[in-house]
C-alpha cells in the first residue's frame, strides 16, 4: 500500500536493525485518514471470505481493526493483555512470548464474543516472529471458530513470522513489507517479490 509505505518512509524511525518506531501515526498518535485507507484495503482483500468477526490485540491493533470492521460491517474484539476486574468468567487465554521484551504474557478474550460459527479475520499492527498472531489464532481455534486470514499493517519480512504462518497454511496479507532495517535504513520488499 503506497500511502502507508510513504508514511513509513517519512515518519518511521528504525530504532535498531530490527525495531521500527511508528508512533507518529500508529503506535501512539493515530492518523485516522490513514487508518481508514488501511481499513478499506483489508476489507477489499477479505471481502469475499464471509468474515463475521475481527480479532485483534490491544492496543495498537485496535485502530486498523475497527476501520476494517466498519467497512465489513462486523464486530471487532480486542484480546486483552491484562486481566480485567469486570471480565473474569469464560476467558479463553493463550501465551505470547515477546522476543523484544523477553517475557511471556497471557492474552485473553471472553468466550461470550466468539462462537464456533464465526469466520474470523485477525488483524495486528506488526508481524515479527509471529507469536502475537499465533496466540490470537490459538484463541480462535480453541473456540473452534475458523481463521479466515491474518491482516498485518507492517510485516518485517526479515523475521520469520510471515513464513511460520504461511507454512501453517494461513492466508497472511500485509499492507507494507519491510525487507531490512540494517544501518537504520528502511527498505521495503520490492513489489515483484511481495507475497
Ligand atoms: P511477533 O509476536 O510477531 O514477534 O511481534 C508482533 C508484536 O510485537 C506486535 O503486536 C507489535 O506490538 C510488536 N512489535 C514487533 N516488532 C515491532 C516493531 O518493530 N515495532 C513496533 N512498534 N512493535 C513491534
Amino acid at each position: 500500500m503506497e500511502k502507508l509505505q510513504n508514511k513509513i518512509r517519512e515518519e518511521g524511525v528504525a530504532l535498531s536493525d530490527s525495531v521500527l518506531k511508528v508512533d507518529k501515526f500508529l503506535n501512539h498518535q493515530i492518523d485516522p485518514q490513514l487508518m481508514h485507507e488501511m481499513g478499506k484495503e483489508f476489507a477489499s482483500k477479505f471481502e469475499k471470505e464471509g468474515i463475521t468477526k475481527i480479532v485483534t490485540l490491544e492496543s495498537s491493533g485496535i485502530a486498523p481493526a475497527v476501520m476494517t470492521g466498519l467497512i465489513l460491517n462486523v464486530p471487532v474484539i480486542f484480546a486483552r493483555k491484562k486481566k480485567s476486574l469486570t471480565l473474569t468468567e469464560g476467558l479463553i487465554t493463550s501465551k505470547v512470548y515477546s522476543y523484544t521484551k523477553q517475557e511471556t504474557n497471557e492474552v485473553s478474550v471472553s468466550n461470550k464474543f466468539l462462537s464456533k460459527e464465526d469466520n474470523v479475520l485477525i488483524i495486528d499492527d506488526f508481524l515479527a516472529n509471529g507469536q502475537a498472531a499465533l496466540a490470537l489464532i490459538d484463541i480462535v481455534e480453541k473456540i473452534e471458530a475458523t481463521v479466515a486470514g491474518v491482516g498485518i499493517v507492517i510485516e518485517k519480512a526479515f523475521q520469520d513470522g510471515g513464513a511460520v504462518l504461511r507454512t501453517k497454511g494461513y492466508r497472511v496479507e500485509s499492507l507494507a513489507r519491510i525487507q531490512s532495517l540494517s544501518d537504520k535504513k528502511i527498505e521495503f520488499v520490492k513489489e515483484k517479490e511481495q507475497v
